[in-house]
């Protein structure tokens, strides 16, 4: 809250606007606070959000001026100053400067002065720049300072009346920051290609601010009247908001009262719906918000999807979710990608959708889904996101010198990373932030306090086992279906520290001409592939006078025909393996089809294992938990020949191919890829299971995986993919076999007689190790290091 007025400070009288001020400079004077500016195209006391939360934290040891933009006075005001700023403690250690102007004249010239004129009479030099518009370079581009940061919270072009000239500075602006923070994850997607050091900062949340609505029992004066169930909305009524989609639900529903919270801003109030259960209660205090919020069952997130609403990351929804109110959403990017799988957010196009979800959240069970609201929120407070900003600014500050003016005076970037000046240090470098580079990341910063940089030529985390919604909505594993399935307890619990779980048993189908029969083969299998109705003995004998003599089981076939006789192999893994591997299965290590167990009674899950389930929000969520650290810095899009020399690095830890590592010194490793065909179709479900496998070579595609059942996902349209085999492509599957594991072993040699690097995970160590065994591999590298690490 703006209280107390302190002064309003102007440059000298003679000089002319525009013109920096040659004030008389005092020293600063010892221990003096740094000065942060931040360039905010929000008025601090509009709404409190994503600006107020970090500046009141960053106030505690810098002052802060936040400065707002100008406001104009008429011209014919002849006496007094030209232009002043209106200087207001808005809380400690922040002021809010509002520049005033007589006339609207160069106001850029003459804000300037003003601000070199309140620097230079405070003797500030290098103040940290925090631009929330571009628009301000304009009257700041001059400036010397020991960090220029970019907190970018809205695709700022994509808003009505944007001005034309905002994509041109913000590009300068890119050119000139430091580093740059993005207030959602698809922000991030837009803005990492333009800048080497961008951060996804998705808003945050006060949880204990909005918590209060938990125990709230007194209502606020004007909600006090309106009748139950209660729908609501906080947040600025402007040109995101689906002003129809409201009028039509208020229409469906009369006995529903919809309670709107907000200003209305851009959008004229005479377009907006009105309807006897239709409550406008206007603008209210942050501080009142959580006493609405207590009074409601159930809350909106009812925005257009638009150009203005494709990058936004609403900070409403994990607001409501503190309070204990369940979300009904419109499928915004960003919502979709945090909450989209979890029960406590629903996402509805459409009003009719939005009347569906709301009916569910009023039969629900509100304490049953509190647990899972606390469990989405516990790592998203605003403090946490502050004190990651401040680690990633620390990396790239630059001393403060003594020996400079104060003011006015050009500046080049600290680092835009590649081109940077100082090379900022690290303990060690990770390449790849798959399973085993995200883990030994994380135990290095987490367990040994150690900095880490991790680095990965794609332009996500994850390895192979990433996801992400796709453009319906729906979440998809982008290479192809990841089950997670260990017995190890110490490796569940490991990787729970990051991810809640669903409970997930996988089953597979085979098709066989028309039939689809489970896989690995079963006592099914056998009665419906023959019409049969053996029983567990008995198909113990059937497979006994099949199964052929092998006196030494060295091949992939032999491993199978000895097991279950060569129909039974043709049906199910000739043609399969062929495919996948690009070879006959005689020529193919045992390892592989030994993956596949046979059973003779009716247990058709593809795994026995103790542990089976899914990370509740997906495999990224939880790669992104675990890297979330104040010692760990991610740099996607980077391959690690971009890095080697541009950091200090004392160690590397090396998850890529090894053969590319030394440059295939010996030749290449082989390794099997994949191409994946992904479809979205219009029907709610395609297939009984998660993944069917096609063992015919009449199709070229291996299986076929659907991902709502793996995911636990409901929408009204399916998600799948194809698997197409190929030898050219990403590295999917090291080739076991005796040839090529003499060759890994060539390398291997090579890699322990390279001081300073280790090799870790499925391509770092030629293994074709699943999610859990690397995961184990990059535990036990972790401990092998640290005798390194403490002496270090
Ligand atoms: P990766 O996930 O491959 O990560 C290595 C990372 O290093 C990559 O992101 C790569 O971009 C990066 N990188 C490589 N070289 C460089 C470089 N020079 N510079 C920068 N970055 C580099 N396991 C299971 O447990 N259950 C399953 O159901 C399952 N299904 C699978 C299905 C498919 C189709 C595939 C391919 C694998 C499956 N796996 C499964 C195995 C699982 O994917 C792996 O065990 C695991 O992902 C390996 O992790 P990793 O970190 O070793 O390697
Ligand atoms: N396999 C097969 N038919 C099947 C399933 C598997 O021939 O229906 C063979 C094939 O060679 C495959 C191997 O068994 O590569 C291991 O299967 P798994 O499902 O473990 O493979 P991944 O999940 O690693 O792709």
């Amino acid at each position: 809250m703006m209280d107390r007025a302190i002064s309003a400070e102007q440059p000298s009288a003679s000089t002319p606007a525009g013109v920096a001020t040659p004030l008389e400079r005092t020293e600063p004077k010892p221990g003096a606070r740094p000065v942060l500016i931040c360039l905010s195209h929000l008025r601090w006391n509009f709404v409190h959000q994503r600006p107020q939360h970090l500046m009141t934290r960053f106030a505690r040891d810098h002052d802060v001026w936040f400065v707002e933009e100008p406001t104009y006075e008429a011209e014919s005001a002849v006496d007094g100053a030209d232009a002043w700023l209106d200087v207001v403690e808005a809380t400690p250690g922040v002021e809010v400067l509002v520049p005033r102007l007589r006339g609207g004249r160069d106001p850029d010239a003459r804000i300037r002065a003003l601000l070199d004129a309140r620097l230079a009479a405070r003797s500030v030099r290098d103040p940290v720049l925090w631009y929330y518009t571009p628009m301000a370079l304009a009257f700041t581009d001059h400036l010397a300072a020991s960090l220029v940061v970019y907190d970018c919270m809205d695709e700022l072009s994509a808003f009505q009346a944007a001005p034309p000239e905002l994509v041109r500075q913000e590009r300068r602006l890119l050119e000139r920051c430091d580093v740059v923070f993005t207030g959602g994850w698809s922000l991030y997607e837009a803005k990492k290609a333009l800048h080497a050091n961008v951060h996804a900062f998705p808003s945050s949340v006060d949880v204990e601010h909005f918590g209060q609505a938990r125990t709230l029992r007194t209502e606020p004066a004007d909600q006090r009247a309106i009748p139950q169930p209660r729908i609501g909305f906080f947040g600025v009524l402007d040109e995101r908001f689906d002003a129809a989609l409201i009028d039509a639900l208020a229409a469906s529903r009369p006995d529903w009262q919809i309670v709107l919270i907000g200003p209305t801003v851009k959008i004229d109030p005479a377009t907006l719906p009105r309807r006897p259960n239709l409550h406008y209660l206007g603008a209210k205090p942050y501080a009142e918000l959580p006493s609405y919020l207590a009074g409601w069952q159930v809350a909106l997130v009812p925005f257009a999807l638009n150009a203005s609403t494709r990058f936004i990351s609403p900070t409403k929804t994990p607001e409501y979710l503190a309070g204990g109110v369940p979300v009904v959403s419109t499928p915004i990017h960003d919502v979709v990608r945090l909450y989209g799988t979890s029960d406590v957010v629903r996402i509805a196009p459409d009003a009719a959708g939005f009347a569906e979800a709301i009916e569910s959240f009023l039969a629900a069970d509100r304490e049953r889904l509190l647990g899972e609201m606390d469990a989405l929120l516990a790592p998203m407070s605003w403090q946490r996101t502050f004190e990651r900003m401040r680690a990633r600014m620390r990396e790239c500050a630059r001393p403060h010198r003594d020996d400079a003016p104060a003011g006015a005076q050009p500046r080049e970037p600290v680092a835009s990373v590649r081109g940077a000046r100082r090379k900022p240090a690290f303990d060690y470098l990770v390449v790849g932030a798959g399973f085993a580079g995200s883990v030994v990341a994380e135990r290095l910063a987490e367990g040994a306090g150690r900095r880490v940089l991790v680095v990965d030529r794609r332009g996500h985390v994850g390895g192979n086992a990433y996801d992400g919604y796709d453009e319906a909505g729906i979440l998809i594993h982008r290479y192809g279906p990841h089950i997670f399935h260990t017995n190890a307890p110490r490796i569940a619990e490991y990787l729970s520290r990051f991810t809640e779980w669903r409970p997930y048993e996988h089953r597979v189908l085979s098709r066989v001409g028309e039939k689809l029969l489970p896989m690995p083969i079963n006592l099914t299998t056998l009665n419906e592939l023959y019409g049969l109705s053996l029983d567990g003995r008995a198909a113990e004998a059937f497979l006994a006078a099949r199964a052929e003599r092998v006196d030494v089981v060295r091949s992939s076939e032999d491993v199978v025909v000895s097991t279950v006789g060569r129909e039974l192999y043709e049906t199910f893994f000739r043609g399969y393996t062929r495919k996948q591997w690009g070879v006959d299965p005689s020529r193919l290590d045992k390892s592989v089809t030994s993956r596949i167990p046979t059973r003779t009674n009716t247990d058709d899950r593809y795994f026995t294992d103790a542990f089976q389930m899914m990370p509740r929000h997906g495999y990224t969520r939880m790669f992104e938990n675990m890297l979330d650290h104040p010692n760990i810095r991610v740099m996607l899009g980077t391959r690690y020949e971009d890095v080697r020399d541009e950091f200090d690095c004392g160690h590397v830890i090396y998850s890529g191919p090894i053969d590319e590592f030394f440059g295939f010194r010996y030749g290449p490793l082989p390794y099997r890829s994949l191409r994946f065909v992904h479809e979205t179709l219009d029907c709610e479900r395609l297939q009984p299971v998660a993944v069917v496998n096609y063992p015919s070579e009449d199709v070229a595609y291996t299986r076929i995986t659907e991902y709502k059942h793996l995911t636990g996902q409901r929408h009204p349209r399916t998600s799948i993919s194809y698997e197409y085999p190929t030898a050219e492509g990403d590295p999917f599957y090291p080739v076991p076999s005796a040839e090529n594991e003499a060759l890994y072993r060539r390398y291997r040699l090579l890699a322990d007689a390279t001081p300073g690097v280790d090799f870790v995970g499925r391509l770092g160590t030629y293994r074709y190790y699943n999610m859990d065994q690397v995961v184990g591999q990059a535990l036990a590298l972790y401990k092998r290091l640290q005798p390194v690490v403490a002496a270090a």
